[in-house]
């Protein structure tokens, strides 16, 4: 595996693989679990070469989160991408990448208003401006994001058909510890009487979807908090439309909602979980 900080190196290294096969490249902030090799797997079966870059991304995080102490496990990622034989680790320093000349940032639309957006000012526009800079020196044909983030999934889709991006863009299923927990490198942060409560969150979306094709998006939030119970500081449980990720108000009934879908961000202390859930009849959790 090549490991590359330049980003001038990496883009001329894969504009050169381009012109041999495709390309998968699958953007991290590391300390790398399960739900990022799924990734990595799906990347590695679609392309020739596969291109994963971690980066702690500073334009992302807001001044009152946890960038400085976002865990970087480097040796131990390293050795478990090489282990699932990916050809190129990108890591850049925040210095290479935003050099004191950097000006541009890409402005995320309607998409990035309302959910994680609203919480996190400016959250999106630092990430999609990333994505298109990783974009640019990856030359990916096809860039795979999880599920579990799943309004910046949408956002990305957004920009690569705003901006005429010539990458298709995968989503994998969120993969999960096996009582549910969705899998999350911010899942370090909890101790462990939070680590026994934090599945239920994905227990109550599971819940909610089985219950949820006769009720109101009222009753839906209702459900969702009774479970979580008084311990979760609640962000916002919202269901919305796929489409826009508007939330839908609380008297619309669930069934005339087109692809319906419950989103729950909640903070266990210093952890804040998110989790999504499709309310389509038949839908898979
Ligand atoms: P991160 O390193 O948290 O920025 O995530 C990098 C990529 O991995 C993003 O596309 C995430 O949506 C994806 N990802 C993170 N956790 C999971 C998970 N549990 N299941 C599937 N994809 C995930």
């Amino acid at each position: 595996m090549l490991i590359l900080n330049s980003p001038e190196i990496a883009q001329a290294t894969c504009l050169r693989w381009k012109t041999e096969g495709k390309i998968a490249f699958v953007p991290t902030m590391g300390c790398l679990h399960a739900g990022h090799v799924a990734l990595i797997r799906l990347a590695k079966s679609l392309a020739e070469r596969t291109v994963v870059s971690i980066f702690v991304n500073p334009l992302q995080f807001g001044p009152n989160e946890d960038m400085a102490s976002y865990p970087r496990p480097y040796e131990t990622d390293q050795a478990l991408l090489r282990e699932e034989g990916v050809d190129l680790l990108v890591t850049p320093s925040a210095e290479e990448l935003y050099p004191q000349s950097f000006q541009c940032r890409v402005q995320s639309g309607m998409l990035a208003t309302h959910l994680c957006g609203a919480s996190r000012p400016g959250h999106f526009d630092g990430v999609l401006t990333v994505v298109l800079k990783f974009f640019s020196i990856c030359q990916p044909d096809i860039a795979i994001f999880g599920e579990k983030d799943f309004q910046q999934l949408t956002l990305i889709q957004q920009m690569v058909n705003d901006f005429n991006l010539p990458v298709s863009v995968i989503s994998h299923p969120t993969v999960r510890e096996e009582n549910g927990l969705a899998l999350s490198s911010r899942n370090c942060y909890l101790l462990p009487d939070e680590r026994a409560l934090a599945p239920r969150i994905h227990q109550a979306l599971l819940d909610a979807q089985r219950r949820a094709s006769l009720m109101s998006v009222d009753a839906v939030s209702k459900l969702v908090r009774e479970k979580l119970g008084t311990q979760f500081q609640i962000d916002y449980i919202s269901v919305c439309a796929e489409n826009d990720l508007i939330p839908q108000n609380d008297s619309q009934l669930i069934s005339a909602i087109e692809r319906p879908r419950l989103f729950v961000a909640a903070r266990l202390d210093k952890a804040r979980l998110i989790d999504n859930i499709s309310l389509m009849p038949n839908e898979k959790p």
